[in-house]
């Protein structure tokens, strides 16, 4: 362990910093230049990967201007895929002994880099960026994100930090593992946390975006974080069988307390009411939980089918002078 820190103390890394970018064309060109500078000041061996992840405006355009300039290995996609296969792809691609993976928006500081280059040098081999800037957002996603948290680290083994992102750095075997894994349904805050290694947390506040607006609609984080806990976790399918057996054992004793009241004490069977309105909870409870049932069935099925988790339709790389600089 000494000799593997003494080593990073001195090394100089080839670092690469991997941006996924859906729509980024006004954000694109300043970020690729804010990494440049910044890779200049840490490495004489850097690039970066951009996934323009089906854009449909310029960005490809911008990012192909600046391929030789900041040394970028254009990555695009057939369609878009969404952020975290983006990520799955830029892992891929990411040819450095350190990867450093960036928002295209000008959200994430490419500054932090040197503290999170200086982590690495004493022994980490994933630094992740913790935001510091929550109590400031809509109750929405505040809320969210705490209910979020509580789920998870309730019901799944794997420990994911709280308010850690994608901005993070990550050590050649992190990424090698990262990519090792098989599956297609990529929660990449859950893998990150799940391949393990030693890992700290540095603190950051987002800056605003440059242009635009986040592509994450209050629909869409629902949908992320309803993919993070079925794809980590076991509680819903847990929580379904505790209900069915704990309704069970109410109906069943309901039941025999209907049969002993008929047999014993009154002749009569009144109670419609009582009939109707345990049916509809029954089967509303059975409704709700054979569609739980369904989500996952639904991500095996998408696991069996086998189908790539996103498709490349052209690889753009600089001139090989420009990158044996
Ligand atoms: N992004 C992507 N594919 C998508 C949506 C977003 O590659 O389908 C990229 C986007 O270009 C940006 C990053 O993911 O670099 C974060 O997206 P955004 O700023 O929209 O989200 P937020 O900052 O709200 O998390
Ligand atoms: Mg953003």
């Amino acid at each position: 362990m000494t000799t593997a820190v003494s080593h990073r103390q001195s090394a100089q890394p080839h670092m690469t910093v991997m941006v996924p970018a859906y729509n980024e064309e006004k954000n694109i060109a300043k970020t690729l230049q804010n990494i440049r500078q910044d890779l200049q000041q840490m490495s004489p061996n850097w690039d970066i990967v951009v996934v323009d992840d089906g854009s449909r405006d310029q960005t490809s355009l911008v990012v192909q201007s600046l391929v030789e300039e900041c040394r970028v290995t254009l990555v695009k996609f057939s369609r878009n895929f969404g952020k975290e296969n983006a990520i799955s792809a830029g892992l891929t691609y990411a040819k450095g002994e350190i990867v450093i993976c960036m928002d295209a928006d000008g959200q994430h500081a490419s500054d932090l880099m040197y503290t999170m280059l200086e982590k690495w040098r004493e022994g980490y081999d994933m630094v992740y960026a913790v935001r510091q800037d929550r109590e400031q957002e809509s109750p929405f996603k505040l809320w969210g994100s705490r209910l979020f948290y509580r789920m998870m680290s309730s019901s799944t083994h794997v420990e994911i930090p709280r308010d850690a992102g994608d901005f993070r750095l990550m050590d050649r075997k992190v990424v090698d593992a990262l990519c090792a894994l098989p599956e297609r349904n990529r929660f990449m805050k859950g893998i990150y946390a799940w391949v393990g290694y030693k890992s700290i947390g540095i603190p950051y506040t987002p800056l605003p975006r440059l242009h635009g607006e986040s592509a994450y609609s209050k629909l869409k984080l629902i949908a992320l974080a309803w993919t993070g806990i079925t794809s980590f976790s076991v509680l819903p399918l847990r929580l379904a069988s505790l209900t069915g057996a704990t309704l069970a054992i109410l109906a069943f004793a309901y039941g025999l307390l209907v049969v002993i009241d008929a047999l014993f004490f009154h002749e009569s069977v009144p109670g419609w009411p009582t009939v109707v309105a345990s049916m509809m909870f029954l089967s509303g409870v059975q409704l709700l939980f054979i569609g739980v049932l369904g989500e996952y069935l639904a991500r095996v099925y998408d696991e069996v089918k086998g189908r790539p988790p996103y498709i490349v339709a052209e690889v753009v790389t600089p001139a090989p002078s420009a990158d044996s600089r």
